[in-house]
């Protein structure tokens, strides 16, 4: 074998070992969010870039339960969401990974559909967003300092057309790169970060959030109705 040939080997075998540690990551945390009911039976998707150069994404394939993942239940595919290993195919919502992705250089993309989320994302979708303030757990999202911050999580209608929905999404992230993540109405959350760990952080900021804001507002339009 020559030189060339070993470094290519060997390039490969460290790509599997990190894909292969990123997609158990990933399942850890996919069993975690379906044992808090952020995203039940077989909803919800995870990815998370590996390797170098030319970008690959590890993403979750189709239709898995989501309180069984391991890291066989990762597709790797390329930015143009062709599979390049793995059973299965990807899940219908990888286009907003990948918008996710080359929008804000994020490393690792989550997408729930918990209870509160689903709620929120009702109730505000003519508003086209929720705005969120002055709580200090506002401060768990990447590079927020103060509970004086005020995050505008905007809320895009749900659509099974995919690739028009990535496009709004691209669009509204070119403008506001400090976003942290957004809604798709009546269906759930995609946040992320630059790895699993803080993207993990971000759904579990936003979910508490989502949940004040629920009770806020809900117990306050029934006391304005009685
Ligand atoms: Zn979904």
């Amino acid at each position: 074998m020559t030189a060339k040939a070993r470094s290519k080997a060997e390039t490969g075998r460290r790509l599997q070992a990190q894909s292969r540690a990123l997609a158990a990551g990933l399942a850890k945390i996919g069993r975690e969010f379906h044992a808090r009911g952020w995203a039940l039976g077989t909803s919800g998707n995870y990815s998370a870039i590996f390797g170098r150069g030319p970008l690959q994404l590890l993403i979750t394939s189709s239709g898995l339960d989501k309180s069984a993942l391991t890291e066989q239940s990762f597709l790797e595919i390329d930015l143009e969401g062709a599979v390049l290993a793995g059973a299965g195919k990807p899940s219908a919502e990888t286009l907003l990974h990948l918008a996710v992705v080359g929008a804000t250089g994020a490393r690792c993309v989550l997408h729930t559909h918990s209870v509160w989320s689903t709620l929120l994302s009702d109730r505000f979708a003519e508003k086209g967003g929720l705005a969120i303030e002055g709580y200090e757990m506002l401060k768990g999202l990447e590079g927020v300092k103060t509970h004086e911050h005020r995050e505008w999580i905007p809320i895009f209608k749900n659509s099974q057309d995919i690739s028009s929905l990535a496009g709004e999404v691209l669009e509204f992230l070119e403008r506001d790169a400090a976003a942290h993540g957004f809604l798709l109405s009546g269906h759930g959350l995609y946040t992320w970060g630059a790895n699993a760990a803080i993207a993990r952080r971000h759904v579990e900021i936003l979910e508490f959030l989502f949940e004040v804001v629920g009770r806020r507002e809900f117990s306050a339009l029934r006391e304005s109705r009685e």
